[in-house]
């Protein structure tokens, strides 16, 4: 006769031992809640009293910079040797995530130093390249990934810049476009071709410091919206780095755009729903405060059940994005996860955006409102990193048995 505790399935089953227990996807631990509460609290004091002017001014505010280093921000996963925090990639998909619910343009400054810059540098970088650049950007300088031209885009490895052996290093020579975080940045990435014969096997990665002779950051573009992140031009006129400038092998460089840029889509999955999160929480509260017909137009049927379509979808990309991030902390495969979940949340970024400034009405049209900002800020989710139309051709690769 069965007993009680002897489903082969329960923990409690005597002499039953789990692998593992089930955890929660969103389930956050001790310290990953002390974290998200810490940088909560810094984004509602130090941000939020900023963003209007940072966005019309289109410019990142210094004394916010200088205290989102001093957080530790800029440094999420580089070893605390190094003047890091030695946090997981978990933690800086939780950090854009929180900091994208108040100003999304900042959450993009996190992201590319964290997910793509001190990335490509802890993955691929040499001893002393560590020492001498992770020291820097957990300490005091930003950091910016060059790839995209004019002529490369989502087609990336089309690219034309030209890195021409001369002496004991290398002569740079070419233009890159849409650079986030140019103008403030110290270090850049930049990707060349050794050998335009060479198709993708040419293309190598160089670390370039600001005021290199021969390196210029160029025109900012004026953007529809996270208007305070800087993307500019960069020029490359024989722009010339010793050979210790190279990350990783010479001719590996798509192999380091590739593998971070599936780590960097996660991020830029987490910077869509936190600024889905923070769109909720602005039509949450609206319409719980504006009356119309003699109640709050929360107690409207057809608002409460916009307001749990938002709630869904963001449940949805939020599941989808912690899972990719925590794949990637388990060492297992995350590409197809983190192409999904990009692709899902940039689109439940634009629909809850768009419905959140439904829910104010006229209020959600104008610059006063919240919502009018995240609404234009959304847009630029499935652009970059990867338009949602690459995200799909990478899942269907990988859906169809390619690698
Ligand atoms: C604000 C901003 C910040 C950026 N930051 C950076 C940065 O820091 N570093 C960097 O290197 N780049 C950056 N980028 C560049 C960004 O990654 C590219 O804009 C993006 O990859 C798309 O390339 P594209 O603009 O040339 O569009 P295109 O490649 O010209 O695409 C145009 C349209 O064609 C579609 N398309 C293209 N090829 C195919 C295909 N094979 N099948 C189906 N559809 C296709 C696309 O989906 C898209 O809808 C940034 C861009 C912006 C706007």
């Amino acid at each position: 006769m069965a007993t009680e505790n002897q489903n082969p399935l329960s923990t409690d089953a005597p002499g039953h031992a789990m692998p593992h227990a089930a955890h929660p996807i969103t389930e956050l631990s001790e310290e990953e809640l002390l974290f998200r509460d810490t940088l909560r609290q810094f984004a509602q004091d130090e941000i939020a009293p900023l963003v209007r002017r940072m966005d019309e001014e289109q410019h990142i505010d210094e004394g916010l910079l200088r205290k989102l280093i001093e957080l530790g921000l800029m440094g999420i996963e580089i070893p605390e040797e190094f003047g890091g925090g030695g946090g997981t990639f978990f933690d800086a998909v939780l950090a854009v995530e929180t900091i994208s619910e108040v100003d999304p343009a900042i959450g993009l400054l996190v992201d590319v130093q964290n997910t793509l810059v001190a990335k490509a540098l802890l993955r691929w970088g040499t001893t002393e390249q560590k020492q001498k650049y992770l020291t820097r950007l957990a300490a005091e300088t930003v950091g910016a990934y060059a790839l995209s031209e004019a002529g490369a885009g989502s087609d990336a490895f089309a690219l034309q810049t030209r890195a021409e052996r001369r002496g004991n290093g290398y002569a740079l020579n070419g233009r890159k476009v849409w650079i986030s975080n140019a103008k403030e940045a110290g270090i850049f990435i930049v990707f060349a071709t050794v050998d335009p014969g060479a198709g993708y096997k040419g293309i190598t990665a160089f670390l370039i410091e600001k005021g290199t002779p021969g390196f210029t950051v160029g025109r900012k573009e004026d953007k529809l919206g996270i208007r305070a992140s800087s993307t500019c031009e960069l020029i490359l006129d024989d722009c010339t780095v010793p050979a210790a400038q190279v990350l990783g092998d010479v001719g590996k460089g798509y192999k380091i755009a590739i593998e971070t840029l599936n780590e960097g889509r996660i991020g830029i999955g987490a910077q869509m729903l936190g600024l889905a999160e923070g769109a909720l929480k602005h039509a949450v509260q609206h319409a719980k405060e504006r009356k119309q017909f003699g109640r709050p137009i929360a107690e409207f049927q057809a608002m409460r059940f916009q307001l749990a379509e938002m709630a869904t979808e963001i449940e949805a990309a939020r599941l989808m994005v912690y899972n990719a991030a925590r794949l990637r902390d388990a060492g297992r495969d995350f590409r197809k996860e983190a192409a999904m979940c990009k692709y899902v949340a940039s689109k439940a970024a634009e629909h809850v955006a768009s419905l959140a400034v439904e829910v104010f009405g006229g209020a959600g049209f104008v610059k006063d409102a919240p919502v009018e900002k995240l609404y234009r800020d959304a847009k630029i989710g499935t652009i970059y990193e990867g338009t949602s139309f690459m995200q799909l051709a990478t899942i269907a690769k990988l859906v169809l048995g390619g690698e």
